[in-house]
C-alpha cells in the first residue's frame, strides 16, 4: 500500500489535548494512519551522535575513541545517512530513536542531529519520535575536542531538547507529562506510543556526570493511566518506549540499568493493556519477557545503532491479527558509501572494519590484564592472546544478541578450554558466565496484542 493512500484527516479528538499550538498539531496530526491500516515501525537508540564540528582528528579525540566502548563517534554523519537511505528504502510509517540521541548532550551535537531528522522526514515521509536518554540533557561532560585537548562546550537544559525535537515527537503529541519530558503519540489511529524520558538530569551538574539510572516518578506513573484511558476510549493499542530497561537484560549489569522500582512501572503498563516496551540504554541486543497473572511483558533492547553490529529493530503491526511482529536488519553502512560514491575504505567495508574495532578493543585489554596480572605469568604469551581472543569474540557475540547460534564456536576453541582451567578471577566469571547464558533469540518477537 502506498504511503499516500494511508493519510488520513485525523479525527477531532485529538485536538482536545495539547499545551502547543493547535494549528501545528492539526498539521502535524493530519498524517495519522487511518484506523485499520497496518504499521511498521523502524525501532533504534543510542545513535550517540556527535557534530563533526565539536571534533578533529586529532589526538584528543583519536585517545577519546580508543578510551570508548567502540561507539563510532567519528562516522556519526555517515551513520544517519545510512539510517536516512535505509528509511528510503524500507519505507516504515513511523522511526523511533529511545534516547541518548547525543553522544554527551552537547548543543551543536543535537541540532545537526534535528537536521538530519527533519531531512529524512521530508526526503522518506516518515516520521520520527524521540525521547531523551541520560547522555543528553544538562551533561556535565559534554564536549569538543581539538588537537591535543578536551573542552568543554555548551550542553542544552530539558526546555531545549522539547524545543528541538518539537518536530520529533513533542509538536504530535496527544498528551504531555508535565513533570517529565513524557508524551503520548499516534502515528496511527490504532497503535498509539507511550514515549516516557526516564532519565534524570536534575542532578547531573552537582554530581558533575551524567546520572545513570533511570526513573518514572510516582505523578508520570498516574498520567501514563490518562494514556491508557484515552487509549482505550479510541480502541488503540498503545507500544511503550523508555531509554533505561524496563526488564533486566544481563546477568553482570542491572544496576543503572533496568529503571529503578520497574515493578510499579510494569504495574502500571498491564494495568494499562501495555505488553510491549522498547528500550536502549544497555547497548546489547536483548528481548526479555516477564509475566504477571498469566500475562506477558516484553522488553525489547535494541542495541546501539552507534555500536557494532549497528543494528535496528523493525516492528509490523498487522491491524487484522491484533499482532506485532519484531525483527532486525543491520544498517547498510556498506550500501550507503557505495550507492553515494565514497572512496572511504572504512565505509566500503564497515562491518569488517567496526568489528575488527569492536572486538580488537575488548580483546587488547583483556590481554593486557593477562599480561599484568601475575595469577598468569605461567601462560606462554600464545596462550594469553588464544585467552583475550575468546574475551573479545564473547562481548561482540554478547552485545550482537547472537549468543544462541554463535557460542559454540567460541565454546570449542583452545582459548575457552584454558579459561576453564583459569584460576578464579572477574574475568573467568565473565568468560564462564557469558557462555553459559540460556540461549534465546534477541532478533525475533512475535506478540499477540489484548482484546481492544
Ligand atoms: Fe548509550
Ligand atoms: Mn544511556
Amino acid at each position: 500500500m502506498s504511503y499516500i493512500r494511508k493519510l488520513a484527516i485525523l479525527p477531532l479528538l485529538l485536538l482536545l489535548s495539547s499545551c502547543n499550538g493547535q494549528d501545528e498539531v492539526q498539521q502535524q496530526t493530519q498524517f495519522r494512519i487511518q484506523s485499520g491500516h497496518d504499521l511498521s515501525i523502524l525501532t533504534t537508540t543510542d545513535t550517540h551522535y556527535l557534530s563533526q564540528s565539536l571534533r578533529d582528528l586529532g589526538p584528543a579525540f583519536t585517545r577519546f575513541l580508543a578510551a570508548g566502548d567502540g561507539k563510532q563517534l567519528g562516522y556519526s554523519n555517515e551513520m544517519m545517512e545510512a539510517l536516512g537511505y535505509d528509511i528510503g528504502v524500507r519505507k516504515p510509517d513511523a522511526v523511533i530513536i529511545s534516547g541518548d540521541l547525543t553522544n554527551n548532550g552537547e548543543k551543536a551535537s543535537h541540532k545537526d542531529l534535528a537536521k538530519h531528522l527533519r531531512q529524512i522526514e521530508q526526503d522518506t515521509g516518515t516520521r520520527v519520535y524521540v525521547i531523551p536518554g541520560n547522555h543528553d540533557i544538562q551533561n556535565p561532560w559534554a564536549r569538543r575536542f581539538k588537537d591535543q585537548h578536551q573542552y568543554s562546550t555548551d550542553s542544552v537544559t530539558a526546555k531545549e531538547f522539547r524545543k528541538i525535537y518539537g518536530p520529533f515527537g513533542y509538536d504530535e503529541a496527544l498528551l504531555t507529562d508535565e513533570d517529565s519530558l513524557s508524551y503520548l503519540a499516534a502515528p496511527s489511529d490504532d497503535l498509539w506510543l507511550l514515549m516516557l524520558d526516564t532519565a534524570q538530569y536534575g542532578n547531573n551538574k552537582e554530581l558533575g556526570n551524567p546520572q545513570l539510572d533511570g526513573r518514572v516518578r510516582a505523578s508520570t506513573l498516574k498520567w501514563i493511566d490518562k494514556c491508557g484511558e484515552m487509549a482505550a476510549a479510541s480502541g488503540a493499542q498503545i507500544v511503550a518506549v523508555m531509554h533505561h530497561s524496563l526488564l533486566d537484560h544481563s546477568d553482570f549489569i542491572q544496576e543503572g540499568f533496568t529503571v529503578n522500582d520497574n515493578a510499579e512501572v510494569i504495574d502500571a503498563l498491564l494495568r494499562n493493556g501495555i505488553r510491549t516496551t522498547f528500550s536502549g540504554h544497555i547497548h546489547i541486543q536483548d528481548i526479555s519477557e516477564y509475566q504477571q497473572d498469566g500475562e506477558s511483558i516484553y522488553d525489547i533492547a535494541d542495541s546501539a545503532l552507534s555500536v557494532y553490529p549497528h543494528q535496528y529493530g523493525l516492528l509490523n503491526y498487522s491491524s487484522a491479527n491484533q499482532t506485532l511482529d519484531y525483527s532486525t536488519a543491520k544498517l547498510g553502512m556498506e550500501q550507503w558509501a557505495a550507492a553515494s560514491g565514497s572512496t572511504d575504505d572504512n565505509l566500503l567495508h564497515f562491518n569488517t572494519y567496526s568489528e575488527a574495532n569492536f572486538t580488537k578493543r575488548s580483546a587488547s585489554r583483556s590481554y593486557s590484564r593477562l599480561s599484568e596480572d601475575p595469577a598468569y605469568a605461567s601462560y606462554t604469551d600464545a596462550e594469553r592472546k588464544a585467552m583475550a581472543d575468546v574475551v573479545g569474540r564473547l562481548n561482540e557475540i554478547y552485545f550482537a544478541g547472537t549468543g544462541s547460534t554463535d557460542n559454540a564456536a567460541v565454546i570449542a576453541s583452545e582459548g575457552y578450554r584454558l579459561w576453564q582451567s583459569a584460576p578464579a578471577g572477574g574475568t573467568r566469571s565473565y568468560v564462564l558466565g557469558l557462555s553459559a547464558r540460556e540461549p534465546k533469540n534477541n532478533h525475533q518477537l512475535h506478540v499477540q496484542l489484548p482484546e481492544r
